[in-house]
């Protein structure tokens, strides 16, 4: 009894170690990192503004045909130029390379459900600060949807976790019941792009009142898509207005 209190006010005193180096003297984050490891963090250069892909080696692909390029006017990746995705505008903030990466695996597949909340708090800070966003705010948040059976092994949902302290900050509603997934389906990650796709088809139902809405989906990581592609078809065919996709981490498509 007496240990306990001890070692529960002892971790309510002493400053927390950084999670990448221990560092326990400078500043905290809500990533629980010191500051020379946030100075180094690795950056998302700039992005699609429909996909949230990194613009940047398609950029320098294109070399001397730059000025002429669809991609340079609209901002958009040539994949999406190429084929419309049914969402409207994605943010994504950080790569998925190390230590994001380990914090994503950490929020799914850990139980550090802790850690999903700090990756929100983190997406709020950086949300609050856009311009943009707040031009363009949506009326709901929507996190994406677990099967009921995996969110029932895995005991939460890293997306709603995520969605939280994004609502606090920014006072957009949560809406969990707008959508639910109803097939299983296997880990993404072990998919090519086109079984991703055929994969997710009718994985989702929408059961809330959607009509003229800007709904914002929130998810960890995003890396075809086709999840929040396929979100966002059955948002638009039950007649949301616009569709956004707010997700921590973009890793790289799968080709
Ligand atoms: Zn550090
Ligand atoms: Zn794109």
């Amino acid at each position: 009894m007496v240990d306990h209190w001890l070692k529960n006010s002892l971790n309510f005193c002493l400053p927390q170690a950084c999670l990448l180096c221990g560092d326990t003297t400078s500043r905290q984050h809500p990533l629980a990192l010191c500051d020379s490891c946030i100075a180094e963090l690795p950056v998302l250069g700039e992005t699609c503004q429909r996909c949230a892909n990194p613009l940047e080696p398609q950029l320098e692909r294109l070399g001397n045909y730059l000025k002429h390029s669809a991609l340079l006017q609209t901002r958009q990746c040539g994949q999406c130029i190429r084929i419309q995705p049914y969402f409207d505008h994605s943010i994504a903030f950080f790569p998925y390379i190390a230590p994001f990466n380990n914090f994503i695996q950490a929020a799914k597949f850990k139980g550090k459900f802790a850690t999903a909340r700090m990756l929100g708090k983190l997406m709020a800070q950086q949300l609050s600060n856009s311009i943009n966003m707040l031009d363009n705010r949506p009326d709901s948040l929507l996190p994406v949807p677990l099967h009921p059976s995996r969110q029932r092994e895995r005991g939460y949902n890293q997306s709603l976790e995520i969605a939280m302290p994004i609502s606090n900050e920014l006072k957009i509603p949560i809406f969990t019941d707008l959508a639910c997934r109803i097939t299983a389906t296997p880990p993404q990650t072990s998919l090519s792009l086109k079984e991703r796709k055929q994969n997710l088809c009718d994985a989702f139902h929408i059961r809330g009142n959607v009509a003229e809405q800007h709904i914002a989906i929130i998810d960890d990581v995003m890396t075809s898509g086709a999840t929040a592609n396929a979100l966002a078809m059955k948002l638009k065919q039950a007649g949301a207005k616009q569709v956004s996709v707010w997700c921590f981490s973009r890793a790289e498509p799968p080709s």
